[in-house]
């Protein structure tokens, strides 16, 4: 958190109110046990104004997620909507990050959490390129992780659960020891999942293809995206089962993320991909991409919500 941060409104169950008091009680069971589905999106300040990206994808997967947990949510869609429009405002931002939070309070530690009451909170960061400014540019040095992806019928990937961010945690943490700026995680089948906080995509000979829905995976609005930009290009994307050695024999890799946006992969396992560099098609779909998100133009998509 940076200090600007700390100056702003946080919306708390149906409030506005001061950073610093957005408290919950130490016993809360989201506390203890993970209980918490999020969202993350961000606000762009284009050359028309301040857009959210994908701003109604981003709400539906937070209702899909809560869904799946039996948890509901104690506001419409519309209202949460409303309020990420309204935060931005509130809080004097022209760009942001915008995090939608769900969970458990104050009430029982018993593993059932129906006693717990649901909460919600939105807030807002100020919040540059996640993997940083060359990574975009120059790619990034990831490596496979030791670490698998949840076994699917365990934590469901498809739910955006604060617990699911304890594996994603190991992935990362690892990485990030032996000085990779990412971990790629495989499935309990050894097949290619996606990162800690992206999804991931490769070409090789002129095809691009991702891992499936049903790879315990979290289905990126950004992967979705990058679906439709490609096919502007002509490019089917294929879903795949991508076995590891896949990656290392690819001509292209790149990650997709709300936080990462595209960004290239330039090794893996100190594996070169293709020349090195980000490449051809990595770089025509991000191109595409920043050009949306920095324009304020994106076609046909209606993917851009106006803060004004
Ligand atoms: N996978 C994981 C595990 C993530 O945390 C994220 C980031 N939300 C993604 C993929 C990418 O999803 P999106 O493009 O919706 O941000």
């Amino acid at each position: 958190m940076k200090p600007e941060d700390e100056k702003g409104k946080i919306w708390f169950n149906g409030k506005y109110i001061d950073w610093w008091d957005a408290k919950i009680h130490l016993m809360s069971h989201v506390v203890h046990y993970g209980t918490s589905i999020f969202e993350g999106m961000r606000c762009y300040n284009t050359k028309k104004g301040s857009v959210i990206f994908r701003l109604n994808d981003h709400v539906k997967r937070f209702f899909d997620s809560a869904k799946i947990y039996r948890m509901d949510i104690p506001f419409t869609p519309d209202e949460i909507k409303k309020v990420c429009i309204d935060i931005v405002k509130v809080n004097g931002l022209k760009s942001a990050y915008i995090r939608p939070l769900v969970f458990r309070g104050y009430n029982t530690l018993g593993v059932d959490p129906t006693a717990c009451p649901v909460e919600i909170a939105i807030g807002v960061l100020n919040w540059g390129a996640y993997l940083g400014e060359d990574a975009i540019k120059y790619g990034v040095d990831v490596r496979v992780s030791s670490w698998m992806r949840m076994h699917p019928n365990t934590h469901p990937a498809l739910a955006k659960t604060g617990a699911n961010y304890m594996n994603s945690q190991l992935i990362k943490l690892e990485a990030k020891i032996d000085n990779y700026a990412e971990g790629i995680a495989l499935s309990s089948h050894g097949f290619v999942c996606e990162g800690s906080g992206e999804n991931i995509f490769l070409v090789r000979n002129n095809e691009i293809f991702t891992p499936t829905i049903g790879s315990s995976i979290l289905p990126g609005i950004t992967r979705d995206s990058v679906f439709k930009i490609a096919r502007e290009f002509g490019y089917e994307v294929k879903e795949s089962v991508i076995p590891r050695e896949m990656l290392y024999i690819a001509d292209e890799l790149f990650f997709t993320g709300t936080a990462a946006e595209v960004s290239p992969i330039r090794s893996v396992d100190k594996i070169v991909i293709g020349s090195g560099k980000r490449g051809p098609i990595t770089e025509k779909i991000q191109r595409r991409f920043f050009d949306i998100v920095e324009t304020g133009d994106d076609g046909d998509y209606g993917w851009l919500t106006f803060i004004e």
